[in-house]
């Protein structure tokens, strides 16, 4: 493979003047910035980066990348540049600038530019009524993370977003553009349903949208010394609730920093959060038994869909972030007593989050034509977050990520989840076994010299 200093000058020049974006290899002004992903804890240092600006940009980049033996990273944001593996022989295609929207409301769907965050697709769909499976945080990439799945709060009802997938086009490792669909090219969009983008470089996505409006949604905070008391409840709570319900338990630390509102910075809360796809009057009755328990705040309403991207609270600008996570088959009394002690009021830990997903209801059963990530099996997603701007501090929020999944190991199940795996771990650990079969066979196929790099690498 080559290194930037083996790719000739009046190549890359001719690059340059073929594309309608923006070329950079090491020293050039401005390839520090380029090479940047969202994630500012990962140092990605490719060998050259192209920001796209349309398909032909990204197909310009993968023939080039081919002639001149450079393996390909396709990236948007970045949110997901902890799990890849080092650049140095890569081109790294940016295509955070491919961003557009175009919602049918007729057809209630969706078509995605590459580059389109989460926030571009769920406020121009609320202006037609209807709702987009979005994930919870709204700059993350559409395409990164429907490649890995999608969890956000419309999962339990309508399931993971790649299975809501309609169409894909892409550019192939040997620089054409296909569109795939059911009828075209069905094993790569197979792939691309769930299986990571390992396939070929997303220049277009097509969705299917649902005519949900308003949701009833919100946070409790409780102090953080009550979080036994807390996360015991909603555990027994979730078992309960309907499919429309879909809802977090979290330990969260805030940090001393400016960007985080009056009154939650510096603070440490035990608290829940929950959407439910209904009126509000049932949405009470709903988490009645949690607002019983007193909250310090209670910030339950019912909202524009759109307007779910802020119930998480993810940080917006980029940050120095890790983190990592794990399916759980079961969040137990147990289990959570034993989060409770590596994470609760008494530990002393850098973690700025460590929360409990619920999973189960439409994400159990298995979606009819599916991709590669067919249903979930198991009922809880367990995931941390701390920040890292130092070397010491990475490494401090490593050990406390690691130390948070070894205390809920007896209850981790067997596969991981592609979008909550955060370290450069192989897919076999993020799909099912039958999953990762298929896919080395059609990765084999349509890239049989392995030269896309995708988040979990095959
Ligand atoms: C703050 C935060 C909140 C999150 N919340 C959720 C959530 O609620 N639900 C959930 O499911 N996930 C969530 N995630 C995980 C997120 O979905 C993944 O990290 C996802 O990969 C991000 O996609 P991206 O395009 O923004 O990131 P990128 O890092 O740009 O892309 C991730 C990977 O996707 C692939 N990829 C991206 N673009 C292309 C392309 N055009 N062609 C081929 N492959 C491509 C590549 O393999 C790339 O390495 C969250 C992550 C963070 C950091």
């Amino acid at each position: 493979m080559s290194t930037a200093r083996d790719v000739a000058r009046e190549a890359t020049e001719a690059l340059r003047t073929g594309v309608a974006g923006d070329v950079f290899v090491p020293g050039d002004p401005g390839y520090d910035q380029a090479r940047q992903p969202w994630l500012l804890s990962v140092d990605e240092r490719p060998a050259m980066v192209v920001e796209a600006e349309s398909a032909a940009d990204v197909i310009a980049a993968v023939r080039f990348a081919r002639s001149h033996g450079l393996r390909i990273a396709p990236q948007c944001t970045g949110h997901g540049a902890g799990s890849l593996e080092p650049l140095d022989s890569a081109l790294l295609l940016r295509t955070s600038r491919m961003r557009g929207v175009r919602i049918d409301p007729d057809a209630q769907t969706a078509r995605t530019d590459a580059g389109t965050l989460w926030q571009d697709v769920t406020v121009s769909a609320s202006d037609h009524g209807l709702a987009a499976l979005a994930g919870t945080s709204p700059v993350v990439g559409v395409t990164g993370y429907m490649l890995g799945g999608g969890l956000g709060w419309l999962a339990r009802c309508y399931g993971q977003a790649a299975n809501s997938l309609t169409a894909a086009e892409m550019v192939t490792p040997d620089g054409q553009l296909v569109r795939t669909d059911p009828d075209h090219e069905p094993d790569m969009f197979w792939a691309v349903r769930g299986g990571g983008g390992s396939v070929g470089v997303v220049t277009a996505l097509e969705m299917r949208l649902y005519p949900v409006r308003e949701a009833f949604a919100g946070v409790l905070f409780f102090p953080l010394r009550r979080a036994a008391e807390v996360l015991h409840s909603w555990r027994e709570w979730t078992t309960s609730v309907p499919d429309e319900v879909t809802s977090v338990g979290r330990i969260m630390r805030f940090p001393p920093l400016p960007e985080v509102p009056d009154q939650l910075r510096g603070q440490a809360f035990a608290l829940v959060e929950a959407a439910y796809l209904g009126d509000a009057g049932t949405g009470a009755e709903l988490i009645a038994p949690l607002r019983q328990l007193g909250p310090e705040m209670d910030t339950f309403a019912t909202i524009p869909v759109s307007a779910l991207g802020q119930l998480h609270m993810d940080p917006t600008e980029p940050v120095p972030a890790l983190g990592d996570g794990a399916l759980l088959t079961d969040f137990s009394a147990a289990a959570t007593d034993a989060l409770v002690a590596v994470a609760g009021p008494a530990a002393d830990t850098p973690l700025t989050s460590v929360e409990i997903r619920h999973l189960g209801g439409a994400l159990g059963r298995p979606a009819s034509g599916a991709g590669a990530q067919p249903s979930i099996d198991a009922s809880y997603l367990l995931y941390n977050i701390g920040f890292g701007p130092t070397s010491e501090a990475a490494a401090a929020v490593r050990g406390h990520t690691q130390a948070v999944k070894d205390a809920l190991a007896p209850w981790q199940a067997s596969s991981g989840h592609y979008n909550f795996a955060d370290q450069p771990v192989t897919a076999d650990a993020v799909l099912s076994p039958d999953s990762y079969r298929r896919i080395r066979q059609i990765k084999a196929n349509y890239d049989p010299d392995g030269v896309i790099i995708s988040a979990h690498p095959v």
